[in-house]
């Protein structure tokens, strides 16, 4: 409003000038040198105004001369880091995909664009690796390390690299190091934790653990596994030294941690036995066996129960069955206590179960069940025929449970708290090969 008032009162003085003016002609008169202009104040007046027009416009491109070669170069600036971010995404892509040659052509091409080595520093270390260059690859992970932001991918890149070659040494370093830098990064805590339990060094395992389980969505349970396993660890390395005691303190603390660590029971059990502690022995292996019935017990439990005779180790066997009759382990239990103490009938009667709870499957020791079928077919009956038709089927039967990597797939008859050929921590379960053919199985069975 205030606007549209201020507009009306310029254009009425305006016309009242332009009125005035033209009401008003005068005479003006300019002499210079040898030249003489007579005119009126109006066209003076409208000369003056094309002059200041004039003049404005001139300045306005002189003004565009001067900022001109600034801005040109600004556009071809813009234009090649531009450039360059393509190269170094169609870089990343082709790291991505695998394609080695593809990322060398662009890597150097966002190396020339760009003039910030710490961007390009990753992706060539990256395209080097896919070259299969691990020297050139090192050296640009260690020209990283300059960098503050780019630290942490140089010390992971490193890690990376020392892993792959197997020097735990140095990885250890290089996670410290980068955990320095980041501590709540979940894969960094799990990467010391599997270096230290590596590297046997079972107290700093347990450390690590404390951050493993902050970090990471492991379950409570997941935690007190590991944390029973790295007990273990320290339990062995005691026993080893000499130290029984604190070795069977480890060792009950593991079993605190995880009552279900079968391995633990067996071992505690073989130190309280080698301690002449034979019902504390027997106690440990009927609490392992409600949990998880497992074949490395049952010689322990006849040892402890002092089963020295078949007759001794039915009663030894019934024992276990009653904690958990489910388990076809306490089948074979009875099934081979029984074959020793020649009653037949009952063999076979556990043996059938086995067998059948399986139904040719993978799952169970039916293996064992097959061969031990044989045995009882010879021995009960003298029928050698039926012996070696078990004798068959258990070579093709799928094979029985055994501590089975679940990193690289080795398969093993001890269990160690590393896979001996991987080297990763707590990846031995006890689980079928899976070698097993089940189809074969029953096939020869029909
Ligand atoms: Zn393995």
């Amino acid at each position: 409003m205030a606007r549209l008032f201020l507009f009306f009162v310029v254009a009425l003085a305006l016309a009242w000038g332009v009125v005035w003016v033209a009401d008003h002609p005068g005479q003006m008169s300019l002499v210079w040198g040898g030249w003489r202009i007579d005119t009126s104040a109006g066209v003076l007046g409208v000369a003056l105004i094309v002059f200041a027009v004039t003049a404005a416009l001139l300045y306005r491109f002189w003004l565009f001369l001067t900022r001109a070669p600034g801005r040109i170069g600004m556009a071809f600036k813009e234009r090649r880091s531009q450039k360059g971010y393509k190269a170094l995404t169609k870089g990343m892509v082709a790291v991505a995909a695998g394609d080695a040659e593809e990322a060398k052509r662009q890597v150097g091409k966002a190396d020339s664009l760009l003039n910030e080595p710490p961007l390009t520093l990753l992706l060539k270390a990256q395209a080097a690796q896919l070259n299969g260059d691990e020297g050139a690859a090192e050296t640009f992970f260690t020209l990283m390390l300059d960098d503050a932001e780019m630290e942490f991918l140089g010390l992971r890149g490193l890690l990376n690299q020392a892993m792959k070659r197997g020097d735990d040494k140095t990885a250890l370093e290089l996670a410290r190091r980068a955990q320095g830098l980041n501590g709540k990064s979940a894969w960094l805590a799990e990467t010391v934790f599997q270096l230290e339990a590596r590297a046997g060094s079972w107290l700093g395992a347990d450390e690590a653990l404390k951050k493993v389980g902050k970090l990471t969505d492991f379950s409570a349970r997941e935690v007190n596994h590991r944390r029973a396993v790295a007990l273990l660890g320290q339990s062995v390395e005691a026993h080893k030294k000499g130290n029984t005691q604190d070795a069977i303190k480890l060792a009950q603390k593991a079993l605190n941690e995880d009552p279900a660590l079968v391995v633990a029971s067996a071992h505690l059990a073989r130190l309280l036995m080698a301690g002449d502690n034979a019902r504390k022995a027997k106690d440990v292996i009927e609490k392992a066996w409600a949990l998880a019935p497992h074949p490395d017990l049952l010689a322990l439990y006849f040892d402890a129960a002092k089963a020295t005779d078949g007759l001794k180790k039915v009663t030894a066997a019934q024992a276990l069955l009653s904690l958990k009759s489910s388990s076809p382990y306490s089948h074979i239990a009875m099934a081979a206590a029984a074959l020793e103490a020649q009653l037949w009938g009952q063999a076979r009667t556990h043996l059938e179960a086995v067998l059948e709870s399986s139904g040719g499957q993978a799952g169970g020791p039916l293996r064992t069940a097959m061969t031990l079928m044989a045995r009882l077919e010879e021995e009960d009956c003298g029928d050698k025929d039926a012996s070696r038709v078990w004798l068959a089927r258990a070579a093709v039967a799928p094979a029985d449970p055994a501590w089975l990597c679940g990193h690289c797939g080795h398969v093993d008859t001890q269990w160690t708290p590393h896979c001996p050929k991987c080297k990763t921590f707590d990846a031995l379960a006890w689980a079928n090969p899976p070698s097993a053919k089940p189809q074969d199985v029953l096939r020869l069975q029909s």
